[in-house]
This record gives C-alpha cells, sequence and structure tokens, in this order.
C-alpha cells in the first residue's frame, strides 16, 4: 500500500453559474475532512442536462476560476471540459486519480440530491474505489447514503445556502440581483458577458 501523502477534495459541477452554496460545501468538507485542496471540476456536457442549453464550458470554467481564485487551498481543473465526450463522473475520477498519483486520497463532494442519483451514474460500483464520497446536506433535499455502500461514504451537514444555479439563471434573467448569491467577481463576469439575460435556459 503507498503511504497517502495528500487529501484531496473533488467538487464536481456544472457551475453554470458557480454560487456560494458550492464554496460553502468545499470550504466545509476540506475543514471537517482535514483537506489539503479542493479541486473545483466544471463538467464539458453533463449527460444529466443533455435537454437544457448548458452555458459554454469556458465561460463556466473561467467563472468557477474567479470564484475559487482568492482560496489557496482551491484549484479548478480543465479534465472534463477538454474531454471531447460528454462528462461522467467516473471519467473524472479515472483522469484525476492519474493526475494527483497513487500517494493522493480522494473525497468526491456531492450535494444530497445528487447523492441520491449515484446509483444511476455510470459505473457506480467503480466510483467507490476510486474516491471516497462526502454527501453534503442541502436545503430541500433529504441527506441519506441508503443503497450505497456505508464504508465509501460520509454524511456532513453544512451551514444551509438555499441557492442553486437555476435560481440564479433566473434571477439574471428577471433582472433581479445575484449579489451576494455568487461571489462578487461571478456577478461581474456575468454582466461583463451578458449571460442568462435570453432564452438561454
Ligand atoms: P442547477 O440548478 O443548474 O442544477 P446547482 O445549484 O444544482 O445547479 P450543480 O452545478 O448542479 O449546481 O451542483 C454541483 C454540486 O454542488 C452538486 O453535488 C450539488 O448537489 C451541489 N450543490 C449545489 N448547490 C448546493 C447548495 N446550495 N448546498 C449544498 N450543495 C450544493
Ligand atoms: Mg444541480
Amino acid at each position: 500500500m503507498p503511504v497517502v501523502s495528500r487529501r484531496v477534495g473533488i467538487m464536481g459541477g456544472t457551475f453554470d453559474p458557480i454560487h456560494n452554496g458550492h464554496l460553502v460545501a468545499a470550504s466545509e468538507v476540506a475543514a471537517r475532512f482535514g483537506l489539503d485542496e479542493v479541486v473545483f471540476v466544471p463538467t464539458g456536457r453533463p449527460w444529466q442536462k443533455a435537454e437544457r442549453q448548458v452555458t459554454a464550458a469556458e465561460h463556466r470554467y473561467l467563472m468557477t476560476v474567479v470564484a475559487t481564485a482568492s482560496n489557496p487551498r482551491f484549484t479548478v481543473s480543465r479534465v472534463d471540459v477538454d474531454r471531447p465526450k460528454q462528462t461522467y463522473t467516473v471519467d473524472t475520477l479515472r483522469d484525476l486519480s492519474r493526475v494527483y498519483g497513487e500517494a493522493t486520497e480522494l473525497f468526491f463532494i456531492t450535494g444530497a440530491d445528487a447523492l441520491a442519483q449515484i446509483l444511476t451514474w455510470k459505473s457506480a460500483d467503480e466510483l467507490f474505489a476510486l474516491a471516497h464520497f462526502v454527501g453534503v446536506s442541502r436545503p430541500g433535499h433529504a441527506l441519506s447514503a441508503e443503497g450505497l455502500p456505508t464504508d465509501g461514504v460520509s454524511l456532513l451537514e453544512i451551514p444551509a445556502l438555499s441557492i442553486s444555479s437555476t435560481d440564479c439563471r433566473e434571477r439574471v434573467g428577471e433582472g433581479l440581483p445575484v449579489w451576494y448569491l455568487v461571489p462578487d467577481g461571478v456577478v461581474q463576469y456575468i454582466a461583463k458577458y451578458d449571460l442568462y439575460r435570453s432564452a438561454n435556459g
């Protein structure tokens, strides 16, 4: 067995746009699980969202960079954005375990809504061999690891932020503010590129 020298969290998401709920989840798991780093991984083409027009990956990637830049433990990976196929978490984990190597223990962070879907994900059984899953509470969703391998999943109650990207997009579309729901730089990025103003999503 290799000596584990680093503990790295993975925060996957569409991040359309990234919001303070994502950032609090990553920060809280990092603190509670003693993580050295949390890498945010914006999806390329999310398979569950094929029916919706998702904002260009480059915009979502750059908003994620803007939102995480000030935290020395937060980084952003392009593995999913640069993979030409649809995004599946099993591919994300395979790629990142290659990038970080054997001496790194991976922790995949997921909200209660996404956790409840895991068994429907591609190669679900392989996921738990590649990373330890940390399911975090999310307002409006029950946090449960039912049906998932008990030693593969931890549950964590985090400060409740009732924010979703869907709500942020709708607010911008209606001309309502998203200040304090997303980081200041993301508010400015959305305005600069005029995102979410059209019928796009
Ligand atoms: P959308 O409304 O477009 O689905 P979202 O707000 O759900 O956006 P995603 O990018 O789909 O954001 O989510 C990425 C991950 O972050 C998922 O694991 C999700 O459960 C988690 N997450 C999102 N918002 C919160 C929140 N407010 N609290 C805790 N976890 C969250
Ligand atoms: Mg979602």
